[in-house]
């Protein structure tokens, strides 16, 4: 199987670089942070304080993810549940970042992650994709852009969405989700040695995604 990991910080564009890609060369999509946010949407459903990382460690059993494609589309399913279309909000992006410094949760996101590329070619984006989860992975991409752009980008997504936000709290929360992302001592986001830098500030999605096929490409 070949294994390509896309690690990087929110809204750098990895979902859209990797989903393209995926479909144009024929692997299988994985968007890990919608697994996270499956648990996330979860707890809050639970009503668990989500600083309270040992009432989320014994919650995290009762959750079942699993991960389908249907019409090439990957669905998260919570218990059972398609929850595709409530986990994108800013409330449920919160609570994926504060459950994913929980090691149980990384645990069992781990396990599952790795059942999925044994078995398929697989473009996987997240944040610890490379240095946790495939640390064998064929490819390693580290893509990023500067706290601005992805800022402004994810509020573009929103808007197009129908989501009302604000660009300065989308921001905020950007910065807030990544300090909490590369501090966490549980598979922080790191760069590793061996993955390759992308910085999308000043590429179009079309250029960093094209960019990265031709580095997919190369493998073959
Ligand atoms: O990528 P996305 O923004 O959907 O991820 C939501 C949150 O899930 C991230 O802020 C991060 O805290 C967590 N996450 C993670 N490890 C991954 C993917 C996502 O910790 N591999």
């Amino acid at each position: 199987m070949i294994n390509i990991a896309i690690d990087g910080p929110a809204g750098a564009g990895k979902s859209t670089i990797a989903k393209r890609a995926a479909s144009d060369l024929g692997y299988i999509y994985v968007d890990t942070g919608a697994m996270f946010r499956a648990i996330g949407l979860y707890m809050i459903r639970l009503g668990v304080d989500l600083s309270d990382t040992a009432a989320i460690a014994s919650n995290v059993e009762s959750a079942g993810i699993d991960i389908e494609y249907r019409d090439g589309v990957q669905c998260v399913l919570l218990n059972g549940e398609n929850v595709n279309g409530l986990i994108r909000s800013e409330e449920v992006s919160d609570a994926a970042s504060k459950v994913a410094v929980v090691p149980e949760v990384r645990k069992k996101m781990l396990m599952l992650q790795r059942g999925i590329a044994r078995e398929h070619d697989v473009i996987m984006d997240g944040r610890d994709i490379g240095s946790a989860v495939l640390p064998d992975a064929d490819l390693k991409i580290y893509l990023t852009a500067s706290a601005d752009v992805r800022a402004e980008r994810r509020y573009k997504e929103n808007t197009e969405k129908g989501i009302a936000s604000d660009l300065e709290s989308v921001k905020a929360d950007i910065i807030e989700r990544d300090k909490r992302d590369m501090t966490r001592s549980e598979a922080p986001l790191v760069k590793v040695d061996d993955a390759i830098e992308i910085d999308s500030s000043y590429m179009t999605i079309e250029e960093a995604a094209s960019a990265i096929e031709d580095l997919i490409r190369g493998l073959k």
